[in-house]
This record gives C-alpha cells, structure tokens and sequence, in this order.
C-alpha cells in the first residue's frame, strides 16, 4: 500500500467514505435512492378490451399501441390472453398476430377473465390451462410461462392461495405482478361514449385526468417502495389493450421519460430480488404487490387519493 492509499483510508476512517477506492457503487445501499427508476410495461385483457370507440377496429388499437411503443425504443412488452375472446370474434386473432409479429410476448390471463376469489381452484386451474393452446400457438418454443392474475384476485383463502401458488409453481408458471396502477380500464368508456357524443371538453377533462392518476401512481408506487424495502424496486405497470391508449400511451410515455423512468422487460424488473418474497396474503382485495407487502409488513397505508375513475365516470352520460 503507498502512502497516498495509506491517507486515502485515513480519511475514509473519519469520514466513512464508502467510495474512496473507487468501490462498486450498486453494492453501497443508499445509492439504490439515487439509480435510474426501472418499469416494465405489460397489457391485459388481449385480444379485446372495453368498447370500441366509433370507427377503430381491434387491430387498430394494437397496432396504435405496439406503434407508439416501438417509437419509444420499448423492450419486448408482454400481452396477457384471454383466448376466448377470440371464440366470441375470431377476427381479433389478428391481434395476437400483430403483438407476436413486432416480437412482443404474450403471456396467461386465463382463457375467461375468471376471477380465482369468486371460484373453485379446480375451476380457475381448468380456466388457467385452457388459455395454454393459444399461447403454445403463437409463442412456439418461446416462454409463456407468465401469469396475470384477473382483477390481481390470488385467493381469498389461504387454502386457495396457497393450492394455487403450488399449481403454479408445478407447471413453471411466475406471476407477473404489479407494482405501479391506476386504473387505466376505468378511461374506455367514457371515452367511448365522449367520442360517440363529439364532447371534446369532456375527452379534455379525460385526458388530464388520466395522466393526473398516472403521475400520483409512480409517486406513490416508489414511495411505498421505499417503505418497505429502503429502495426503489424495479416496477411492474398494469395498463390494459383499451381504445383510449390509442391517445393517452404516447403521453404515458413522455410523462415516463420525465420522470427519468427506464423502460425494461417483464422478466428483467421480476429479478429484482423484491419478488422473490410472496406477502402471502389471502384476500377478497386485490392491492398491487406493493399495496399486499406494506399490509404484511403491517406498514400504514399511504392516505387515499381523490377517486377519479368516479369523475370520470359520470361523463358524457
Ligand atoms: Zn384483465
């Protein structure tokens, strides 16, 4: 050691310079407050979802979607499948073609949108593994082995949560969970009817509103991430194949930018060691995987937020 080190650990004695030797920055916790946000994008609900606003057809709204995220240099970007939407219209099989053919994944949001609290586990198993052949088909010797829970149900008894985490586990599943929420669903239909009506104050009111109820979830989604593990995590968004993101994603994705936010792949934010830990609750709620964590921690939630989806709701009626 010289003696220019010999000072260097000197002073890194008194003022417990964790850097001074040029020390891997990653492995010093505090600076995880300081590293680049990290969110992976992932739709619900395809083939279909909500209304169709007047003049877009299905294939629309996804090349719209798969347009803007390509625009934003977006890494692969998982779709979970309903497939019997396409028994109800089989034409929307070309939106399962058009999210494989821009080399996006898709992933299992059982094969009737069942919710696991209001059915057996036999039933949603049953639900779960109809959903399969379509997946195999479009995805080939691709992974699907992606779980997206309807309405985040995961069991409202221990019994039912945990003989599903089993199966699950059994069949080489992951649940995609999420951390970052606000409701995007709850925007087609107002939208729909707003655009039926020409109301374009109203689509305005719709328009701030969403990105309003956007920017308070990555605020609070890293607040409580910070609560419960001291750092920002890397974030899973729940967003949904809509009418209304045909207007608001390329925004969602600037408000993404500003915040400094890394656009990342589902498997890549799910590495964050985060998520190997189940808050194994049992619930007839369905929270966001922060939300459960903060409530097994017995964390006090964050104050409630104004309702928008409320606001929203009554216009253009
Ligand atoms: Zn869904």
């Amino acid at each position: 050691m010289t003696i220019l080190q010999l000072s260097r650990w000197a002073i890194c004695i008194v003022i417990a310079c964790p850097l001074a030797f040029g020390g891997d920055p990653a492995s010093h916790p505090a600076a995880n407050n300081h590293a680049q946000p990290e969110v992976a994008l992932t739709f619900d609900d395809l083939p279909a979802h909500g209304p169709l606003p007047p003049g877009l057809t299905r294939e629309d709204i996804a090349n719209s979607i798969i347009k803007a995220l390509q625009s934003a240099q977006a890494p692969p970007i998982y779709g979970f499948v309903n497939a019997k939407r396409l028994e109800e219209d089989p034409s929307t099989v070309q939106v399962l073609q058009l999210w494989r053919d821009a080399g996006f994944p898709l992933g299992n949001h059982t094969f009737s949108h069942m919710d696991l609290n209001k059915n057996s586990v036999d039933a949603f198993e049953r639900d779960l593994l109809a959903d399969e052949p379509t997946l195999q088909k479009f995805m080939g010797d691709r992974d699907w082995h992606w779980l997206r829970f309807p309405f985040l149900n995961e069991g409202d008894t221990p019994e039912k949560h945990h003989a599903i985490a089993a199966f699950l586990k059994d069949h080489g599943y992951r649940v995609a969970e999420v951390t970052l929420s606000f409701g995007d669903y709850g925007y087609n239909e107002p939208y729909a009817r707003c655009l039926a009506k020409n109301d374009g104050k109203a689509i305005e009111e719709l328009k701030q509103n969403y990105l309003e109820g956007a920017a308070e979830s990555l605020a609070e989604g890293q607040k409580m991430s910070t609560l419960v593990y001291g750092r920002d995590i890397k974030h899973v968004m729940l967003l949904h194949i809509g009418g209304f993101e045909t207007v608001m994603l390329p925004r969602l994705l600037d408000l993404l930018k500003q915040r400094g936010f890394k656009l990342i792949s589902l498997p890549e934010a799910e590495s964050d060691p985060a998520y190997a830990v189940d808050p194994d609750l049992s619930s007839n709620w369905g929270g966001t995987f922060l939300q459960q964590m903060m409530l097994a921690k017995h964390i006090p939630p964050l104050p409630p937020t104004e309702d928008r989806l409320a606001r929203v709701d009554v216009l253009c009626r």
